[in-house]
């Protein structure tokens, strides 16, 4: 608007001096009263106009209008950018957290009817659970459900380390969304930002989090902006932060179950062509504990395994790779490990699968001495059944398959290696539950904090107790069963592999009842 006073006033300025310095051709005009000092000071004006005007404008073609309407195009096309093109139809499974967010939808939508009624619209919406469950997905499909601009933020973009930076990101991130309304900002690990204060505070830290608090309070009644976070550990969180009007709606999202995953595929493999021999709930049985970010993993592996091998369409023998790609990573191409090496490795596989198959837990779909990623070896298997509901038994039947390897070496060689080392993290990790979670332990039906220190020793020396009467159970069923053990650990030096089916087959030759120690 400035420039355009400036330059019509130029303009004006241009066409009086013209006038005034060749008035003796404007014979019906009079300039009988304007002296030469005037004429100097018209002249010098326009002059100054245009130097302001200058300034103004660093390209300044005497086409502001033209680059104006280029302007305009540029940022509105930025605008619809950050309207994302996806909906709920893209969103598989997760019914229950659709039908919650249902209501902030229509919030948006339809604010005034809200309004109307004095309701305000939610402010904060929190989404809580495991990596790659969708919660991006989901906030970008609110905004896309309600035409409202998607502004991204990470926690960790604000976390700076001069005071001051990251509380003015905030400020400008809800600025720019109030701008644009109807918004939705989703702050994504917002545990960076957002967890408990203490006394040894960081100043930075301290300072955005109040600025988010602030701005979140801040919020006109009126304005359609609702912020969606996510993180991973709800815990962590400031009470601050989860209090009624700022995100005081806790939405989990966990790994998703049997259906949603048959759906989640349905959804990554419906532009794919796909051979008769797939069936996509059987792959959705044999992915358990897989979140929806691996199960679109997955279905493109699938994808590219198939053309890598030159076919039309994917079949199951490429899913089946990748869920091994995904799962155990990528296969070495030329390994060159020891001979003795892969006899212990044999063994090893050979403790875990036995062990699985003897107490039941799991189905095994593959053993493998075929080094991927960092193992030496592996046993695929997947449960036949989603569960939700745990015994203490059947705890304890994990530890043992866990520990079947290190006990498979034991009895075999008359030592130990290194390479259990991963098994007894997640055994001991599944007894440390048992001690401190579920009250299955000597401690009694009792929670237990960990973060008192004197309840340490305590805790491990419990931890070690299940450990050690898991290992002799374990110890005790592979000596029943040695020659089993041995049979299936030659199979799989010749082979390299096996699947289930053929360990069943193996199993099958011993026809006295396999001997069990629980
Ligand atoms: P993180 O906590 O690591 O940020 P996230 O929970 O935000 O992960 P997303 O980024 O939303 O996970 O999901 C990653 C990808 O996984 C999505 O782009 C999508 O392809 C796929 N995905 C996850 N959940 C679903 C689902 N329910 N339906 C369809 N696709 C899904």
């Amino acid at each position: 608007m400035k420039k355009k006073i400036i330059f019509t006033l130029f303009i004006i300025g241009v066409v009086l001096s013209s006038i005034l310095a060749y008035n003796d051709y404007f014979h019906n005009i009079s300039f009988s009263n304007v002296t030469a000092g005037d004429k100097i000071l018209i002249w010098i004006t326009t002059l100054g106009l245009l130097v302001y005007y200058l300034k103004l404008d660093q390209s300044p073609q005497l086409v502001p209008a033209t680059i104006n309407a280029e302007k305009k195009k540029s940022d509105d096309k930025a605008k619809d950018d950050n309207k994302p093109d996806v909906s709920f139809n893209d969103v598989a499974g997760l019914d229950e957290v659709k039908e919650e967010l249902q209501e902030t939808i229509d919030f948006i939508n339809n604010s005034e009817k809200y309004m109307k009624m004095g309701a305000k619209i939610p402010r904060g919406i929190l989404f809580y659970g495991p990596p790659g469950t969708g919660k991006t997905l989901l906030a970008k499909a609110v905004a896309g459900e309600t035409n409202s601009n998607f502004l991204y933020a990470s926690g960790s973009e604000f976390v700076e380390k001069y005071v001051g930076v990251g509380a003015k990101r905030v400020r400008s991130l809800f600025e720019k969304a109030k701008k644009d309304a109807p918004s939705i900002i989703f702050i994504d690990e917002i545990d960076a930002i957002g967890t408990k204060r203490n006394l040894e505070s960081n100043n930075e830290k301290d300072q955005t989090l109040n600025q988010l608090l602030v701005e979140m309070d801040g919020f006109n009644d009126n304005s359609t902006v609702v912020v969606i976070g996510a993180t991973n550990r709800l815990d962590l969180l400031d009470e601050a932060l989860l209090r009624p009007g700022r995100f005081d709606r806790h939405i989990h999202i966990g790994n998703p179950n049997v259906r949603s995953r048959e759906e989640i595929l349905k959804v990554h493999t419906k532009d794919k062509p796909l051979d008769t021999s797939v069936n996509i709930k059987d792959i959705a049985k044999k992915t358990h504990g897989f979140s929806g970010a691996q199960l679109a993993n997955i279905a493109n592996e699938a994808a590219i395994i198939a053309v890598r091998n030159k076919k039309l369409k994917i079949d199951i023998v490429h899913f089946d790779s990748a869920i091994e790609r995904v799962v155990a990573g990528l296969e070495v191409k030329h390994p060159s490990v020891l001979l003795k090496e892969k006899n212990i490795v044999a063994h090893h596989e050979a403790g875990h699968a036995l062990i699985g198959k003897i107490l039941k837990i799991d189905m095994i779909q593959k053993i493998s001495i075929v080094p991927r990623g960092q193992a030496l070896g592996y046993v695929l298997n997947f449960p036949d059944e989603d569960r939700y509901l745990v015994t203490k038994q059947e705890l304890e039947n994990k530890i043992k398959v866990l520990l079947g390897g290190r006990a498979a070496e034991e009895i075999t060689f008359g030592e130990i290696t290194t390479g259990a080392s991963n098994d007894l993290e997640k055994a001991t990790e599944i007894a440390r539950q048992m001690v401190c979670t579920y009250g299955m332990s000597s401690f009694g039906h009792v929670v237990i904090k960990e973060n008192y220190q004197y309840n340490q020793s305590k805790i491990d020396s419990e931890i070690k107790k299940i450990l050690d009467y898991c290992l002799e159970d374990t110890l005790k069923i592979l000596e029943d069963n040695k020659m089993i053990l041995n049979d299936i650990a030659s199979y799989l030096l010749e082979k390299e592999s096996l699947t289930g089916d053929e360990l069943d087959t193996i199993y099958k030759r011993y026809k006295v009842p396999l001997k069990n120690a629980t």
